[in-house]
Parts: C-alpha cells; structure tokens; sequence
C-alpha cells in the first residue's frame, strides 16, 4: 500500500484492473473508460490541492475504477420501496403489479406466443382479440382496444373521430392532466377543433345543445380527476350528455382517466365513476388507465360502440399505438382477477387501498421493536396516505408511519433514496415518516435493513 508519487498511466491502471476477477471478461473498452474517468477526477482533485493526493495508492485507484464499473453497469431504473403514503404514485411507476400479472407477463415475455396466431385455424390472428372478450364482459361495453395508455387512447380517438371537426367540451373540463398534458392542447395536436362551453364552475345540458352543428364530431366528457370545484357548481351528468347526443346523432366519449372497475365508496372514499357505469349512463367511447386504479400495466383502454371502436382499430395511427405482447399478459391476468371476483385480494393498488389502519399500525409496532432492537428509535404515528395517480383528489385513508426523529430528516431522506434498495419517504414536522400502507408486505425486513443502513 504505497503512496502514489505520481499518478499511473491509464494503461497501468487498465492492466492492474485487469488483473481483478471481478472484471473477467468484460470488454477492455469498458475498463479503459473507467480507468480514465478515474484519473481525470484524480488530476482535478490534484490541482484543486495537492495534499489531497497523499493518501492515494494504487490499490484505491482499483478499488475506485471497480466500484465505478459496477455503477456503470447497473440499470438506471430499479425497484424503490414506496415509503410515501401515495398508493399510485407516477413518478415511481404507478401500480405494481399482482403476482398473476408478473407472471403471465415472464411467461410471454421469454418466448413466443400466439400473439396474433389463431391457433385453432393455423392463420395469422389479431392481438386485440386476447383482451376484448374480457372487457366485454367486465364492462358491459360491445367492443373494447387497449392502446400504449390513456393519453394515447384519447388522441387516438379525436383523429380516428374528429379530424376537421368540432368536439364540444365544457370550460370547466379543459384542464390540465400531469405532466402538461393539457386537453386543449390534445385537442389541437389531433386536428380537432375545441368548443368550450358553459362557464368554468356550471354547464347545462343545453348548453351542448345549442353548440352542436354539422361540423360537431363528438360531446367530450374529461373526469376532472387531479382537483374538485365545490360550491355554486354544475356538471352535465354523462346520462345528460348521451341524450344530447342521441338527440342529434353525435357521439360521446367519456375519458375517465383512472377509471375503476369497483366503486371506492365502500373504503370511505369519494365515489369515483366506474367503467361499467359510464358505458351503462350511454357513453360511446369510454377511455381509462390501465395503471392507476385498475392495478395493471400501463395500457389505455377504450370500451364502447363497436363501429366506433371498428374505426379506431383501422385507422393507420392504431400501429403506433399497439401495446406488447407482456402488457397484454399483464393486464389479462389483472382483468382476470376482477373477473374471479379476487381483486382486492391480489391487487396490490386494492389491497394497499383497503387495507385496515389497525392492520398497518400492527405491521409499524412490529417494525418498531426491529429497529429498536438495533438502536434506533422509532414511533409509531398516525399519518394520512393518498390514493394519488390523479384519483380522488382530497381523499385520504388514515394510516401509520415509522417516525423517526434526526437531526436532519432531509439528510436522512437523502441517504435513503441513494441507499439500495432506495428508499422514499416523506418528511413532516421535522420527522422522516416512512408510510407503511404503500410498502409492499414482503418489504418489511429490507425496509428495516434500509433503515438501519441509513442512520
Ligand atoms: C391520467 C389521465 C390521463 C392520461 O392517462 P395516461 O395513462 O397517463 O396516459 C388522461 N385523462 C385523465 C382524465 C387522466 O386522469
């Protein structure tokens, strides 16, 4: 371990990495870079001071080049642990997965499959017809297509329906998505033209009437689902729009956005609209999210008329969209879950849903007694957890957090994003909470590591 009097040659450094039997059989190419990254630093931290080159040895150099190499070859997107409290959560991939859905989806990933074969005729077959029974049934609409997700849906929709056309939308349903996606804006990038009608806070029934002309192609329905208007305010209920409609041989396309297949009342949430009822009120398209409150892959799903949906599947745009083989699998196998009436019980989105407080506080208490056993000292406090994923805005469930109290809950929090597992919590009157409804059940034990790696 001798002191580095000058720094080696990145071709020295190569050899003795080299030499290493973590780094059998990996390209030269590879090691040469990280060999020179290395340096580079080294000769930057050399001119900022040269005393900081002292304790420099060869061995450290390697060790350095390793541990950058083993950064380099690691995916930038891994698994977190959702310690946050937000059940569907976009930043963080939305609804993770049941273990039917992650199986089926390994299944059809690692091989080939009768994607779009029909086996019972030995001839080429289409990949919508995998999902579109299902959906029938789960929905009570005629046909259904599943697309890359909802943003594509919508899009797909106004250009197969409304190019050149008129789509009538009321004021207070020209909103903003997430992530800019803003329905004006759609609209426009779709060839449409936006109508708005009534006022920001009350649209009437009449007031799509008398907006409609030739030209109209479809009556919008946006579910205003990231905030709510309260107070001196009416909305166009779907059945209100779909007699319009009739009345004037105009379709409506409702987009539901999360779009649910169970009511969430029953969890002592705000009702949201279900698929079912929005095709039930008379709505022609209804387009919904495969990864928010339905607990799937990311998928857009359009249900509704069948010659509608026939004028969607043909339109050229269909083939931009088309969704994999594994997302496919992944959502059959969730659909199917709804379809045995086992939802809640394998859906983690449903199960994190209603899970009970008791339930939860039980699982911190348990953990609290790990960690204390370790040193460290966590409460068990009460907090609130989010649906999130642009549903049920307000709405909250009554949940419990590992609390623990530093001196720096940020540096903490930071420490254990960066840690491995990452770890995301969130911060509240100067504590790191770490929210135990979002935490998947077979997490504990990594969490409490994480923890206890972090402190
Ligand atoms: C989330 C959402 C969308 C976009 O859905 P993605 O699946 O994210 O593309 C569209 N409309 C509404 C109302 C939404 O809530």
């Amino acid at each position: 371990m001798t002191v580095l009097r000058s720094i080696p040659s990145v071709d020295r450094l190569v050899a003795t990495v080299e030499a290493r039997a973590s780094t059998s059989g990996l390209p030269r190419a590879l090691l040469v870079d990280a060999a020179r990254a290395e340096l580079d630093g080294l000769r930057k931290t050399l001119r900022a001071n040269e005393a900081d080159a002292r304790g420099v040895t060869l061995d450290a150099l390697v060790a350095a080049v390793e541990a950058r190499l083993i950064d380099t070859l690691a995916p930038s997107l891994r698994p977190v642990i959702n310690a946050s409290g937000v059940i569907i959560q976009t930043n963080l991939g939305r609804a993770p997965l049941s273990v039917d859905a992650r199986a089926a989806m390994a299944a059809v990933g690692g091989g080939y499959s009768n994607l779009e074969y029909d086996l019972e005729r030995g001839e080429r077959g289409s990949r919508n017809s995998h999902l579109s029974q299902l959906l029938r049934d789960l929905t009570g609409a005629e046909d259904a297509l599943v697309v890359n997700n909802n943003a594509a849906a919508l899009y797909l929709a106004l250009i197969a329906l409304a190019v050149g056309r008129e789509v009538i939308v009321s004021r207070g349903q020209a909103v903003e998505i997430g992530g800019g996606f803003r329905i004006p804006d759609v609209l426009r990038q779709s060839g449409a033209t936006l109508v708005e009608v009534g006022t920001t806070n009350r649209t009437y029934a009449s007031d799509y009437a008398a907006a409609i002309n030739e030209r109209t192609a479809l009556l919008l329905r946006v579910h205003t689902s990231n905030f709510r208007l309260t107070g001196f305010v009416h909305e166009t209920s779907l059945a209100e729009m779909a007699d319009v409609g009739r009345a004037h041989n105009v379709a409506v396309l409702d987009d539901l956005g999360s779009g649910t297949l169970l009511p969430t009342a029953p969890y002592g949430l705000t009702p949201e609209p279900t698929v079912q009822e929005s095709v039930a009120a008379g709505a022609d398209l209804v387009t919904f999210s495969g990864d928010k409150l339905l607990g799937g892959p990311q998928a857009g799903l359009i249900v509704g008329r069948a010659a509608l949906i026939a004028q969607l599947k043909r339109h050229p745009l269909m083939r931009a969209l088309r969704v994999d083989k594994t997302t496919i699998a992944g959502l059959t196998a969730t659909l199917q879950s709804y379809r045995r009436g086992m939802a809640l019980a394998e859906i983690p989105v449903w199960q994190m849903i209603t899970a009970p407080a008791d339930a939860v506080r039980a699982r911190c208490e348990r953990l609290a007694v790990r960690l204390m056993s370790a040193g460290i000292v966590a409460e068990v406090s009460v907090c609130e957890s989010a649906v999130g994923g642009g549903s049920l805005p307000g709405d909250t469930l009554a949940s419990y957090a590992l609390a623990l109290a530093v001196d720096s809950p940020d540096a903490l929090a930071r420490r254990l994003r960066l840690g491995q597992p990452p770890v995301v919590a969130r911060i509240s009157e100067q504590r790191l909470l770490c929210d135990l409804r979002t935490v998947l059940q077979d997490q504990d034990d990594t969490l409490v590591e994480a923890i206890c790696r972090a402190q």
